[in-house]
């Protein structure tokens, strides 16, 4: 890894350029074999950090057949040995974390104490994997005279993750750890937009003691995510991005007949009563629809404010316009993300809604770089583009609804499923709308209601394809098969059994 070493200034967010980012294959670091590359862009600056492997079908055999190579010496090691790896890479992360910070600040754009969350939460799902004896231990029974029943959870084989632009080191954790644990061995497709978290990760890995080709990453676009998806090699895909992409490889998977788990996309919605705790609730939504600029599948995209509220949406638009660009909210990923949320806006401000915060004209933040300023969006309707669609931005859509049974019922026509909160004093009616959202993950007065470890993370109607959740015993219930055993140890011939 000494070449791939960088020079960064932590805690800065002064460009610098990093390290040539190649796929990370059976212990070695390798250029797509057909020798393709693409610059990676920082999204605060607008400059070339390196440039990422652009793999395709040969590149994903190759790790496939490392990865088969290592699978039965990481299989026969003991659970006990394999969780130690983990626990060292835990000291490395920690050890590391001003360049792991740094890194995901200069690649996606997240100011650095998001960038510094995104580390930290990585740590806390490893910190779940640790404790992956507890779930390992399998059950047993005596159900007849001398009969023994048990289960023990058995790896796949060569499984494989693909993931999104917005989380670069905490998303590849949210599988790695049970993958890894259960005696796995795992192919990572990161994203292009954002692969050096993951080419970090490898190599903490690596330092951790992990044995070549237990873990390897492939880098590129559709043409290397399709041959994994497609590899009879690859006995299981966790997926995490947008709706359509999901969906399209959730089916593509499914009719080979593999075991495919695929998080989408997102339409979130707060509801907020008149009883809300106002700073509170003004808070909680701003820091939600603006905390990484808009870019997470749990933000707070749709705020519903039923009945009479504008105080809190008076005092949610004078937080907003104190939000510092550069400092509270980053960038925008790339200059077509910015299109996209400008068009969102043009259209909903076309179709009647009121622009109260307007972030379509900012400037750049020292002239350069890929923004848009925190934007609220009032009177929105469920039929516009803003009101119904993922717009992936810091924009934030306001619909008005005179009933809470008005509000859930705009909630429940949305197509998505990820999260919904409810924002009130009232436990009666903050329970009447959890137990009528459509949603995987509720929230009372939380405006990211990410569950924490042990608590699996995974969302309902199109923003999951698949069964259960991707992180907590869910996921490692994922990656793993349960063998039954039973057995007959006894002297005595008067064992009753089926037989
Ligand atoms: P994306 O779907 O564009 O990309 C995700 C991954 O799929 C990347 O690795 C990418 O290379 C690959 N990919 C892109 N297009 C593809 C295609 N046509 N065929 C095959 N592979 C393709 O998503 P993104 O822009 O990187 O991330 C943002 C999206 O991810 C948002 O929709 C967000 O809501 C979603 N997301 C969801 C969750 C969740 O837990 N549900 C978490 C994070 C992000």
């Amino acid at each position: 890894m000494s070449s791939l070493a960088p020079t960064f200034p932590a805690r800065s967010y002064a460009f610098s350029p990093y390290a040539p980012c190649p796929n990370w294959i059976g212990g070695h670091w390798l250029p797509a074999a057909s020798g393709e590359s693409l610059p990676i862009h920082n999204p605060r600056h607008a400059e070339v950090m390196g440039h990422v492997a652009m793999s395709a079908a040969a590149d994903v055999d190759a790790a496939v057949a490392a990865a088969r190579a290592a699978f039965p010496g990481w299989k026969d090691t003991p659970l006990k040995e394999r969780v130690q790896v983990l626990f060292r890479l835990k000291a490395l992360m920690e050890r590391d974390i001003d360049e792991l910070s740094w890194l995901v600040s200069h690649e996606n754009g997240k100011v650095l104490p998001e960038a510094r969350g995104d580390v930290l939460k990585g740590i806390e799902c490893l910190e779940f994997g640790l404790s992956l004896e507890n779930m390992a231990q399998g059950e047993q029974l005596d159900v007849s005279r001398g009969i023994n029943c048990s289960v023990t959870h058995e790896p796949l084989g060569v499984v494989a993750g693909i993931v999104p632009f917005n989380f670069p080191v905490m998303v590849p954790l949210w599988m790695l750890p049970q993958a890894l644990a259960a005696g796995n061995c795992f192919v990572l497709k990161p994203s292009e937009l954002v692969p050096y978290g993951a080419l970090k990760l490898a190599s903490l890995l690596q330092e951790a003691g992990l044995p070549s080709g237990v873990f390897n990453t492939v880098n590129g676009a559709q043409p290397a995510v399709e041959a994994i998806v497609d590899h009879p090699g690859i006995k299981a895909v966790g997926f995490v991005g947008s709706t359509r992409v999901a969906r399209t490889l959730y089916a593509r998977g499914a009719a080979l007949g593999k075991r495919m788990l695929c998080l989408g996309g997102a339409k979130n919605h707060l509801l907020v009563v008149p009883d809300a705790d106002v700073e509170m609730t003004a808070s909680t939504v701003v820091a939600s629809a603006y905390g990484c600029a808009g870019q997470r599948c749990m933000a707070a995209s749709t705020m519903i404010a039923v009945g009479d509220v504008q105080h809190i949406v008076d005092a949610i638009a004078a937080n907003v316009r104190n939000l510092r660009l550069g400092e509270d909210m980053g960038p925008i990923i790339h200059a077509a993300a910015v299109d996209r949320i400008h068009r969102y806006i043009d259209e909903a401000e076309r179709m009647g809604a009121k622009v109260v915060v307007d972030g379509r004209r900012v400037a750049p933040v020292d002239g350069r770089g890929h923004w848009v300023g925190p934007t609220v969006l009032d009177h929105v309707r469920p039929d516009m583009p803003a009101g119904c669609e993922e717009i992936f931005g810091p924009v934030l859509s306001i619909l008005r609804a005179r009933t809470v049974d008005e509000a859930i019922a705009i909630e429940n026509n949305n197509p998505y499923g990820n999260a919904a909160s409810i924002f009130t004093t009232n436990g009666a009616v903050a329970r009447y709308c959890i137990d009528r959202f459509e949603a995987g993950m509720c929230g009372i007065n939380v405006g990211v209601p990410v569950p924490r470890e042990p608590f699996g993370f995974g969302g309902w109607n199109h923003s999951l394809f698949g069964q259960g959740d991707l992180t907590g015993y869910d996921g490692f219930r994922f990656w793993t098969r349960p063998r039954k055993l039973t057995s007959r140890w006894t002297l005595s011939k008067d064992a009753t059994w089926m037989s």
